[in-house]
């Protein structure tokens, strides 16, 4: 018996990187698990392939985040899918980890390039979440990826920072709005994690990698699996009491 067993999770963003991790790791915890992805079917399948063949149980839900039309389409495909894999409907635990980072300092940063960063990092969570109140059972979680960099200040990703600065204030009301019924809400803040969205940079160039291993007081750059297992604690029973909170992940970068 998994610490997740009989539990139906739904992670945004799963198809790659951190939400992949997380999706294999709370299916490995004995979760059901629907991997969200918005452009690419083949890996999302490639995700739950992997996880079936773990001895898991997965599916895939599909929705464009940037287009707020899609969110009502995510969750008619939850709702079908959930009830073909498992005897009931419902979700337990909610992961809201699609996220995009446009890089820029503030005289660069385009109002299109804002404006897409806001309606994925923070209008996208918003209204899944809205929705996933009425299929979340009592003593579910939330659990919302924020960043390191909402607290240490890294001027070239200004308009990502402020976004995830709002999952950070959403995470602490929806805790209190959520608390009677014993749902809990956390974030989890990564540092620099070594997954395709710093890939352009960070990959390869060795200057980069020394200096985004010395951010951390552990002298490396994170893994999708550290942040998947903070995650899983927070999913758990374990993890019961603790609600509005945004857990550090980042190796100790602001000390
Ligand atoms: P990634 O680019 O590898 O993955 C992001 C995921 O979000 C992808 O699966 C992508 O398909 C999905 N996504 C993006 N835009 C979407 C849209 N419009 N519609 C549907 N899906 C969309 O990035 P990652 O590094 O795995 O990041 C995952 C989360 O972790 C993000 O919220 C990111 O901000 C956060 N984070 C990452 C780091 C890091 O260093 N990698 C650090 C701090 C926080």
């Amino acid at each position: 018996m998994g610490t997740l067993t009989g539990k139906k999770a739904l992670v945004t963003g799963a198809s790659r990187g951190i939400g992949r991790s997380i999706a294999e790791r709370l299916a490995r915890d004995g979760a059901l698990v629907a991997v969200h992805y918005g452009r690419n079917a083949a890996a999302a399948q490639e995700v739950v392939a992997a996880i079936r063949a773990d001895g898991g149980a997965a599916f895939t839900v599909h929705a464009e985040l940037g287009v707020p039309g899609d969110v009502p389409t995510l969750w008619e495909g939850y709702d079908r899918e959930v009830l073909r894999h498992s005897d009931s409907p419902g979700l337990d635990i909610l992961v809201n980890n699609a996220g995009i980072t446009p890089r820029g300092e503030i005289e660069q940063t385009t109002p299109e390039a804002f404006d897409e960063a806001v309606a994925v990092n923070m209008r996208a969570p918003f209204f899944l979440t809205q929705q996933a109140v009425k299929r979340l059972h009592d003593g579910g979680r939330i659990i919302n990826i924020s960043s390191g960099a909402t607290r240490i200040a890294l001027t070239d990703i200004i308009a990502y920072a402020m976004t995830k600065g709002a999952v950070d204030a959403f995470t602490l009301t929806l805790a209190k709005a959520l608390g009677g019924r014993g749902i809990t809400v956390n974030a989890v803040a990564p540092g620099i994690i070594d997954t395709d969205m710093n890939a352009s940079w960070l990959r390869g160039n060795e200057a980069a990698e020394t200096s985004a291993a010395q951010l951390s007081a552990l002298g490396r750059i994170g893994r999708a699996e550290d942040v998947a297992a903070v995650v899983a604690f927070l999913a758990s029973d374990d993890g019961r009491w603790v609600t509005g909170q945004v857990i550090d992940a980042t190796g100790g970068s602001q000390l």
